[in-house]
C-alpha cells in the first residue's frame, strides 16, 4: 500500500524546499503525518465579533474588525517598534509589533479593514495587543462564515514565512482535502465503535481540524486520544506477550533444601500473606522456561528483602547463582549484614562488591564469581562493571529501582549466556495509571499489607516557631530509649547553602541537647565512605541517639528502634522523596512519629504535598497524588522512555479514557493476541508502520 502520510512534507502544496526546512526544524514536522499530528491548540469562532468599546481590564483575548488608520515607526536602531491604530465604530485600539517590522509595514494599508486577533495588554492603562494575528477582510460577506478554524501551536520564524497559528490551518486543509479513507484507515473493530459509540477514524482527524461545531470537536478529541492510549498499550501488550512466548529463560524448577531448609528453620517471623503471594508468582515466572522480568511494588517496610532473599535461594538450589544490586553503599552493605546474619547457619557462599572494595578482595570476588564458587554476590553498581562475570547468574534482583537507568539494568543481561531472571524491586510505588503505560511491558506483583504489629506513623506539620516543643518531644522519646533522625534538604551535594544549613542545624541540635549523654552522629554526602560507614554504624550501634543527616538515608535502612523523624525544610521536598524518608521509622512496634518543620510561608503545592502526607501512609494514594500535582512529566524514571509524550491524552486527566482503552486493549489481545484476524489487520499495519520509533521495547 502507498502511504500517502509517509510522503515528505515538501511535496505538500503551498509548502516547498523553504517551508520545508522551517517546518523540519521549527516544529519537527517531515511527513504529512506530522502535519496531520500536528493538532490545533483552540479554535476561533469568526462569527464572534467584539466591539473595542467593550475592553476592560478583565478581557484576556479578543477578536475585532477594524480599520487600519494611521501607522507609526517608533524607537532607535535596537528598540525600534512599529505601531498601528485600529479603528471600529466604538473606539480605538493600539497594535505593536517588535518584530517583523519590514514585513508588517508592507503588509498593512492603512484604510484597509482586517481581522484582528489577540491578547489584551495594558500599557499606560490603555489597551493594546502586542504581535496580533492579523488578517485582511477581502468580501465582508464570505468570510463571516460560521465554521470554526484552527489556530496551531508556531513560532515566530514561521509566522515571518506566512505560517503562522491560523495561516497553518490552510496547510491542514489543502492535505485533508488529499486524503481519503484509505489513507487514514479505520483501525478499530467495529464491534467496539460502535460498543464505545465513537467517531470514524477518519472523520475524527477531519473534524479535529475542522469540526463544524465544539461538540463535534470534542468528539474527535476523544476519539483521537482513545487512539493514542489504546495504540502504546497495545504495543506494551504485544513486546510483553512476545517475550513471555519467545524468551528463553533459565528454569527453576524445583524448590530445593536451602529454601525448605531456611523457610522451616531460619525465617524468623511468618511470612505476610502479600508476601506469599508475591513468591508464588515469582516461583511461577522462574518455573516457566521465560526470562522473568518482573516489577515488585512493595511499600516502604513491606517486607521486600526477605522475599529477595527466598527467591535468590530458589536459584542456588537450581545450581545457578544470585546478585542483589543496591543503589547506595550503605544500602548494599545493609542488606549484606542482614542477609548475612539471616544466613549465618546456612550453607551459603555470599560476598559484597563495593566501589570501596579493595583491588586485592575484588579480584577474588570475580574470581569466585566466574568460577561459580560463589552463591550470592551483593553490590552497588560495581556489579555491572565488565571485570564482573558470573559462571552462571540466575537471578539478578534490582532493589529500589529508580536509581538505576534503564541502560544499567540491560546489563545485567549481557552476564550470563542465557538471560537471567530480573527482579527489580521498588519501594516508590508507581500510579497504576502510570504503570500501566511506563512499565506495561513488566510483569507486576504488589505487596500491599504491612507486616503485623506495626502502628501507623503519626505526622504532623509544625511551623518553625514551634521549634522548641519539638526539641521537647524528642528529648522525651530519647530518654525513652528511642533514637530520632533529623533530615536536612541536600538536593544537590554540592550546593553550598544546603550544605552550610546542614552544619548550621548540627551545631543548633548540640545547643539543644547539651548534656553528655545525648551523642549525635552525622552522615552526608560530602564525607568519605570510611565516615559514613562508622558514623552509620554508631548510630545503628545505639551509641548515639540521634542522626542528622542529608537525604542519603532515603532509602532502604532499617533501624527499628528509630521511632521520630523530623524533616527540616519539609517544603523543599517531593511527596515521594517526603514518603520514602518517612518509611524509616515506623519499623518496630513502638509508635512511630514524623515531624515535617517549615517555614511560615509556603506555596500552595507545598500545602498540598504536607497535607496528604500527614493524611495518609499509603504510598499509593500518595503516589496517585504526586502525579495529579506535579504530571507524569517528573515522574522518576518516565521521561527516558519517551512513553508518555501523548499529543493530545493526558494520562492523568484523561484516567477514564485510559482505563477504558486498556481494557479493550487487554481484550482485543486474549483473542488475538498476534492480530491476525482480518479485522484487526489496519491496526497491526498502522503499528508496522509505528514500530520503527520503538525506543522502548528493551525496557527489561
Ligand atoms: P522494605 O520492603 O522497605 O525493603 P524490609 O524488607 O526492609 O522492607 O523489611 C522491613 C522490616 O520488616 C524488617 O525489619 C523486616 O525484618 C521486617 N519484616 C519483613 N517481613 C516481615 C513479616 N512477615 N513479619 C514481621 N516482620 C517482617
Ligand atoms: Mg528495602
Amino acid at each position: 500500500m502507498a502511504d500517502l502520510l509517509s510522503s515528505p512534507i515538501l511535496y505538500l502544496k503551498g509548502v516547498g524546499p523553504q517551508r520545508a526546512e522551517l517546518l523540519k526544524k521549527e516544529l519537527g514536522i517531515f511527513t504529512f503525518r506530522g502535519l496531520l499530528e500536528h493538532y490545533p491548540y483552540r479554535h476561533i469562532d469568526r462569527t464572534e465579533v467584539s466591539l473595542i468599546r467593550d475592553i476592560n481590564p478583565q478581557t484576556e483575548y479578543i477578536q475585532i474588525i477594524g480599520r487600519i488608520i494611521s501607522m507609526h515607526n517608533l524607537g532607535e536602531k535596537n528598540a525600534k517598534r512599529l505601531a498601528a491604530t485600529i479603528q471600529d465604530s466604538t473606539g480605538t485600539l493600539e497594535l505593536i509589533w517588535f518584530q517583523g517590522l519590514n514585513w508588517v509595514s508592507k503588509m498593512l494599508q492603512p484604510g484597509k479593514t482586517y481581522f484582528v486577533f489577540g491578547r489584551i495588554g495594558f500599557y499606560q492603562g490603555k489597551p493594546q495587543i502586542t504581535h496580533p494575528e492579523i488578517e485582511a477582510i477581502v468580501d465582508d460577506s464570505t468570510q463571516r462564515r460560521s465554521f470554526l478554524e484552527p489556530v496551531y501551536p508556531s513560532t515566530e520564524k514561521l509566522s515571518l514565512k506566512g505560517m503562522g497559528g491560523r495561516q497553518l490551518g490552510k496547510l491542514s486543509l489543502s492535505l485533508l482535502n488529499m486524503l481519503s479513507e484509505k489513507d487514514i484507515a479505520e483501525i478499530l473493530p467495529p464491534y467496539l465503535i460502535n460498543e464505545q459509540k465513537l467517531m470514524n477514524r477518519f472523520q475524527a482527524f477531519k473534524s479535529i481540524h475542522f469540526p463544524a461545531s465544539l461538540i463535534e470537536y470534542s468528539h474527535a478529541l476523544e476519539r483521537l486520544k482513545f487512539d493514542e492510549l489504546f495504540i502504546a498499550q497495545i504495543r506494551m501488550g504485544l513486546i510483553k506477550s512476545r517475550r513471555h512466548r519467545s524468551s528463553t529463560g533459565v528454569v527453576f524448577g524445583r524448590v530445593g533444601e536451602l529454601f525448605n531448609l531456611f523457610y522451616s528453620s531460619h525465617l524468623p517471623f511468618e511470612l505476610t500473606g502479600a508476601q506469599k503471594r508475591v513468591l508464588k508468582e515469582l516461583r511461577k515466572d522462574m518455573g516457566s522456561g521465560s526470562q522473568m522480568n518482573r516489577l515488585l511494588q512493595g511499600d516502604v517496610g513491606s517486607g521486600k528483602t526477605i522475599v529477595a532473599l527466598l527467591s535468590m535461594l530458589l536459584a542456588v538450589d537450581n545450581g545457578f547463582q544470585a546478585c542483589l544490586m543496591a543503589p547506595t553503599e550503605i544500602l548494599a552493605r545493609q542488606h549484606f549484614e542482614a542477609i548475612n546474619q539471616l544466613l549465618k547457619e546456612m550453607p551459603v557462599r555470599m560476598d559484597i562488591l563495593t566501589g570501596s572494595t579493595k583491588a586485592k578482595l575484588k579480584r577474588s570476588i570475580e574470581e569466585r564469581a566466574a568460577e561459580g564458587n560463589l552463591d550470592i554476590l551483593i553490590g552497588t553498581h560495581s556489579l555491572i562493571e565488565d571485570s564482573v562475570q558470573f559462571r552462571n547468574l540466575g537471578l539478578a534482583v534490582i532493589d529500589e529501582q529508580h536509581r538505576f537507568g534503564v541502560a544499567q539494568r540491560a546489563k545485567l543481561w549481557g552476564k550470563s549466556k542465557i538471560p537471567p531472571h530480573v527482579l527489580v524491586m521498588t519501594a516508590t510505588p508507581i500510579p497504576r495509571t502510570l504503570a500501566m503505560t511506563a512499565y506495561g511491558d513488566l510483569d507486576t506483583s504488589i505487596m500491599d499489607e504491612l507486616p503485623p504489629g506495626r502502628q501507623p506513623i503519626i505526622t504532623v506539620h509544625r511551623y518553625e516557631n514551634k521549634r522548641a516543643q519539638v526539641m521537647g518531644f524528642l528529648r522525651s522519646e530519647i530518654e525513652k530509649g528511642r533514637q530520632v533522625y533529623i533530615i536536612f534538604p541536600l538536593i544537590e551535594e554540592s550546593e553550598t547553602l544546603d550544605y552550610e544549613n546542614l552544619m548550621k542545624g548540627y551545631e543548633n541540635l548540640k545547643a539543644w541537647f547539651p548534656e553528655p549523654k545525648f551523642w549525635i552522629s552525622m552522615v552526608h554526602g560530602r564525607q568519605p565512605n570510611e565516615t559514613k560507614k562508622t558514623n552509620m554504624e554508631r548510630f545503628v550501634k545505639q551509641d548515639t541517639q540521634i542522626m542528622v543527616s542529608t537525604t542519603v538515608i532515603e532509602v532502604g535502612v532499617n533501624i527499628p528502634n528509630a521511632t521520630v523523624m523530623v524533616i527540616e525544610s519539609a517544603e523543599k521536598f517531593g511527596l515521594s522523596q517526603l514518603h520514602q524518608l518517612r518509611g524509616r521509622v515506623g519499623r518496630g512496634t513502638e509508635k512511630s512519629y514524623c515531624i515535617l518543620l517549615t517555614g511560615s510561608q509556603l506555596n500552595k503545592e507545598a500545602r498540598e504535598r504536607l497535607n496528604i502526607m500527614c493524611q495518609t501512609n499509603d504510598g499509593f494514594r500518595i503516589a496517585e497524588k504526586d502525579l495529579e500535582i506535579r504530571g507524569p512529566g517528573d515522574i522518576a524514571g518516565t521521561r527516558q522512555s519517551g512513553l508518555l509524550d501523548f499529543k493530545l491524552a493526558d494520562i492523568v486527566k484523561d484516567k477514564q479514557l485510559l482505563d477504558l482503552s486498556g481494557q479493550m486493549a487487554w481484550k482485543l489481545l486474549q483473542e488475538d493476541p498476534d492480530l491476525d484476524s482480518p479485522s484487526h489487520s489496519n491496526l497491526k499495519s498502522l503499528l508496522d508502520q509505528l514500530s520503527g520509533k520503538t525506543v522502548w521495547s528493551r525496557i527489561s
